[in-house]
Parts: structure tokens; C-alpha cells; sequence
């Protein structure tokens, strides 16, 4: 027997994020038809948000010490804590009990769902014990997943080339720290593994400083993650290979690495979407990401919801996703538009973009 539920409201309807006012008829999970009609209605009906970079193996640590503090200030010494293999975070997923790791990752995945994110890339690491890990808690949750695992065995050839082959056959692909932490040997194999396997390969890029942009180009990667130091020159070579961004403006502002030159990467035209990037340093709420990016940032805030959205799921190759169309996935959440945060808004996306809470959240399909 099929399931069939009608909402009214208003509707960010479609490829472009327009504002409809009318409904939508849902049957088994998928959007069956959308109707123009004045409503009374002060729901508000979205896409669900494409969490685009995370790393929730780390839910295991959420306030580590940040730097030094200097009278009021907090000079952030970040490198050393996420840096693979010996950083604070390996050092405390190592040592970190198995069922915990689970659980931490698993009430990640619960606040991803609370608040709006239907979807997620994670860059997993810990090799094929790390993709066990996160499938273990992702168990029964609905939520869509991309895992962009990463080897352990680095130092012997042949030994690199089994562990690619196992982690390709259990991940979507490779999720590589970058250029400057590993012998570009290695990840040259990785990238032709992954491409043998018709897997993703995604590498951090240009989040510190750009030394690393050129090696990582030089390895056609199929995601680019960070590229915040990326110049113009960087830009246009990533834009003539079509390769996409994924940009984490939280995780740059923490880590005082600055921030990512988002419109330049736009007027390229290059594809960009927007990740929480590690839950030991921000939360994975996405109305975060998009307060940032419309304030601070200044970009069109239908250009914003769009890179959470939609851009996402283009990236990420996840169908049926991120927009609300006929024919697509039910991956919608429903705003209540006459919250005492929201009320009076005028302009849909705007109110969303710039003030939006999870709270104002009354549900969430996925
Ligand atoms: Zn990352």
C-alpha cells in the first residue's frame, strides 16, 4: 500500500530555488506532483541541506584547547592537533574505545538528520576499520552517505595496493589529507587505484597556504576540498577542468587559516558546495554554514542555499537530491514560517539563509 501525504506552504521549488506558494504531494518517498495555489499556510517547505566535507570520526572530541592564550586571546595552534598520523585527534582516536567511537559518530549523524542535512561526505580515516566504524553507526539511520576513506599502509608498495583495492570496495572512493602530508608517490597510486575502481578521489587542497595546490592539480582530483589560499591562476585551472570545491568557512575561521575566495571560485564557475568539516571543531549544522557565508562573505543568499543544497548533491553524484522537484526524493524539511524568529520574513530564502535556526525546524524527511 503506498503512503501518500500532501503539505502547503510556501515551496523552494526546483533547480533554481524558487519561491512558490502552493503544494506537494509526496507518495512512498518521492515528490509526486507540485501545485501552484494561494495557501494560508505558513510552512515553509526546503530541500534538505548536502553536508558536502565532514570528518565525524572526531565527535569523539568537541573542545580540545585551541592554542595558547595570550590575555584575551587564544592564539590558535591548530596544525599539530589535526595532522595525520601523530596530531591530538589520531593520538585520541587511536586510544578511543570502539562502541565510543560509534556512539560519538552515531549522535553526529542524529544532529546532521535534527538539523536538515539529508546527506554527507565524510572523510574517513583509520582505513577499512574507519569504514567499518561509520557504517556500524550509520545503521538504520536514513541518512545518504559518501565515505572517502584513506589508507594506513603507507610505508610498503605492495601492502598500499591491497588496502586501495579493500577500501575501494567498500568506500564511494579516497579522501587524501593532502599533498604536504604524504609522499606524492603514494598518492599518485591512490588516484590511479581510484580511478581503476571508477572511484572518487578528493583531496584537501590550499587550506593553509597554496604550496600544496599544484601537486594536488597535478593529480586530477575529482573534489577539491578547502582551496582557500587558491589564486586567480589556481582558480582558472580548476574551472578549465571542471573540478569542483568544497568549501568549509567554520573550520577556516577556527583555524585562522582565512578565508576562501568563494565569489572569485563563482565567477569562474566553478561548482561549489559547503561542508561542516571536522565535529571536534564546529558543529555539522548547515544554518551555521549559510548565516557565515550570506554575512561575512557577503554572497547572494540564493547563491548560498543553493551551494548547501542542490550543489551538493551535484558534487556528490547523489540523484534526486537537493532541490525539491517532481520526481525527486523526499529529502525536505519543513520550516515553520511563523516561528517568533522567522514571522514577518518577506523574502523566503533570505529569512532562511540569514536567520534560520534549527529550531525553526517543525520536521525533517529523509
Ligand atoms: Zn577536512
Amino acid at each position: 500500500m503506498s503512503w501518500e501525504q500532501t503539505i502547503s506552504g510556501k515551496i523552494i521549488y526546483g533547480p533554481d530555488a524558487e519561491v512558490i506558494e502552493g503544494y506537494i504531494v509526496i507518495d512512498d518517498g518521492i515528490i509526486k506532483e507540485v501545485h501552484e495555489k494561494k495557501t494560508d499556510s505558513q510552512l515553509i517547505i526546503a530541500p534538505c541541506f548536502v553536508n558536502a566535507h565532514t570528518h565525524i570520526g572526531d565527535s569523539v572530541c568537541k573542545d580540545p584547547e585551541l592554542g595558547e592564550t595570550i590575555g584575551h586571546y587564544v592564539k590558535r595552534d591548530l596544525g599539530q592537533l589535526v595532522k595525520p598520523p601523530d596530531g591530538l585527534k589520531h593520538r585520541i582516536l587511536n586510544s578511543t574505545p570502539r562502541d565510543e567511537m560509534i556512539g560519538a559518530m552515531k549522535s553526529s549523524i542524529c544532529d546532521m538528520n535534527y538539523t536538515g542535512t539529508c546527506a554527507f561526505a565524510d572523510f574517513r580515516e583509520g582505513g577499512i576499520n574507519g569504514i567499518n566504524l561509520l557504517k556500524e553507526a550509520l545503521n538504520s539511520s536514513e541518512i545518504e552517505e559518501r565515505i572517502f576513506a584513506r589508507p594506513v599502509q603507507t610505508e610498503d608498495e605492495d601492502k598500499l595496493s591491497a588496502e586501495l583495492h579493500d577500501l575501494l570496495a567498500n568506500a564511494d572512493g579516497l579522501g587524501m589529507s593532502g599533498t604536504n602530508d604524504m609522499d606524492m608517490s603514494i598518492l599518485e597510486t591512490a588516484r590511479e587505484q581510484a580511478s581503476k575502481h571508477g572511484a572518487t578521489f578528493a583531496i584537501h587542497s590550499g587550506e593553509n597556504d597554496r604550496s600544496d595546490i599544484d601537486k594536488a592539480l597535478s593529480l586530477d582530483p575529482d573534489i577539491l576540498i578547502h582551496m582557500t589560499h587558491a589564486e586567480k591562476q589556481d582558480l582558472k585551472k580548476v574551472s578549465e577542468n571542471d573540478i569542483p570545491i568544497v568549501v568549509c568557512p567554520r573550520s577556516n575561521f577556527i583555524t585562522e587559516v582565512g578565508m576562501a575566495p568563494v565569489t572569485k571560485m563563482l565567477d569562474e564557475g566553478i561548482k561549489v558546495a559547503v561542508g561542516t568539516d571536522n565535529v571536534m571543531l564546529n558543529s555539522a549544522n548547515m544554518f551555521s554554514e549559510m548565516e557565515m557565508l550570506s554575512k561575512i562573505f557577503g554572497i547572494d543568499d540564493r547563491q548560498v542555499f543553493m551551494m548547501c543544497t542542490l550543489m551538493g548533491a551535484t558534487i556528490l553524484g547523489l540523484e534526486k537530491t537537493g532541490s525539491i522537484l517532481e520526481g525527486n526524493k523526499s529529502k525536505i524539511m519543513i520550516i515553520n514560517g511563523n516561528s517568533n524568529n522567522l514571522t514577518g520574513i518577506r523574502e523566503t530564502i533570505s529569512g532562511i539563509v540569514r536567520r534560520a535556526r534549527p529550531d525553526d525546524i517543525l520536521s525533517v524527511m529523509i
